[in-house]
């Protein structure tokens, strides 16, 4: 079969790959701790699923405006002023988890031969989004001593007269890094200099540590009018599976977005946008409560992670994974995580499953329990020592 020439480069999403080589591994009957897939390990907080069944009873079951409903989009708009965003809700696109809306922009913006950059190491949907939409994806290299921000000359070096558009995601997927004010403020000037557009993924912004505050580059003098934010519900209220997400972008791109939606998934589900306004006015303590718990986890997890020789781990401000340096054990990394699930029992993923820049490193999720975080420890620091 001929397929076309955009989709040939797709490859699986790593964190899928090992979570069903790892269940295979379970079937056999080996006990493997789970620290490979990024959601949360606890329950969607019960008032968003009591308004989701609630919904579901009153009929919110039919098909519904493709750009989502309109009071749902009132309040993401009310709700993203805390954090200084000032959006009017026809900006506003929401749709069945942060996947499509962070794949429709790009459709909508990238003509052929168009260059987009994005992180590397970064979430796989990046490289394969930009491919899908015709556009030339290219790497620019997070830099672990830049808490895993771009190194802002290597940046620039790779800005051209093709630069259509920039991939962000602070905090981010894999290392946990969240992008400081000031390295914000100069990728703006460089956006604005070279007239492309940001793409920012702020889906873990609800989720940091130490009051580091998760600014967005939409609040930057002349931003709103070159940047989409991505965002959506999974994460920060347990919701992978409800499929609702968001984004915020100029109105003419959103008008675009919403017909590309139209086509190609029709709405998204409306007891799940019912739900999704539950979680947005009525669950900032659960939010509150839970950021704590990964707190004490990833302190623990992170200390841990750096008892064991040959592993060095910076401490992530924000999401929940840590993204060890493991160079020092001198095996190349997707090796060693195939022999940690193999051999010790521990399911993570190679640095590499997020972009080559990501070699010498690990990444774990700690959205699971302190008892699984301390036994994968335990079996990690086991079998480096026994290397
Ligand atoms: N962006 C990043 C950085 C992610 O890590 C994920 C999920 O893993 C997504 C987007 C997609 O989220 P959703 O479940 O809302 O589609």
């Amino acid at each position: 079969m001929k397929l076309a020439q955009r989709i040939s480069n797709l490859q699986h999403e790593g964190a899928y790959r090992v979570m069903s080589l790892a269940q295979s591994l379970e079937r056999e009957g080996k006990d493997i701790v789970h620290l490979e897939i990024g959601q949360p390990d606890f329950k969607t907080f019960p008032e968003i699923s009591e308004a989701g069944k609630r919904a579901i009873d009153e009929g919110y079951t039919r098909y519904n405006p493709s750009e989502g409903y309109g009071d749902l989009r009132e309040s993401i708009a009310e709700f993203s002023k805390q954090r200084g965003i000032h959006s009017q809700p026809s900006q506003i696109v929401v749709g069945p988890g942060a996947k499509p809306v962070l794949l429709f922009p790009l459709m909508a913006l990238l003509e052929e031969g168009d260059e987009a950059l994005y992180p590397d190491p970064g979430f796989p949907s990046y490289r394969a989004d930009i491919e899908i939409a015709g556009g030339t994806p290219v790497p620019v290299p997070l830099v672990e001593a830049n808490s895993f921000s771009f190194d802002l000359e290597a940046l620039e070096a790779r800005i051209t007269e093709r630069t259509k558009i920039l991939i962000l995601n602070s905090p981010a997927n894999p290392t946990g890094g969240v992008i400081s004010k000031p390295d914000l403020e100069a990728i703006a000037a460089l956006a604005q200099e070279h007239k492309f557009y940001v793409l920012s993924d702020e889906i873990y912004s609800r989720l940091v540590y130490d009051d580091s505050p998760a600014e967005s580059i939409y609040t930057i003098d002349g931003m709103p009018e070159r940047t989409i934010i991505v965002d959506g519900f999974s994460k920060s209220y347990a919701m992978t599976g409800w499929r609702l997400g968001y984004a915020i972008m100029p109105k003419a791109l959103a008008a675009k977005v919403s017909l590309l939606l139209t086509h190609a998934v029709g709405c998204t589900a409306g007891f799940t946008q019912r739900a999704g306004i539950v979680a947005l006015l009525e669950c900032d303590d659960d939010v509150s409560k839970v950021v704590q718990q990964y707190q004490k986890r990833r302190d623990a997890f992170v200390a841990g992670l750096n008892s064991v020789d040959g592993i060095r781990c910076r401490l992530p401000e924000g999401a929940f994974y840590a993204f060890p340096n493991v160079s020092a054990i001198g095996i190349p990394s997707t090796t060693l995580a195939d022999r940690l699930l193999n051999e010790a029992g521990v399911a993570c993923l190679s640095g590499t499953d997020f972009g080559p820049n990501g070699e010498g490193y690990l990444r774990f999720t700690y959205a699971a329990s302190q008892a699984e975080l301390d036994e994968a420890v335990r079996r990690v620091g086991e079998f480096v020592a026994g290397l």
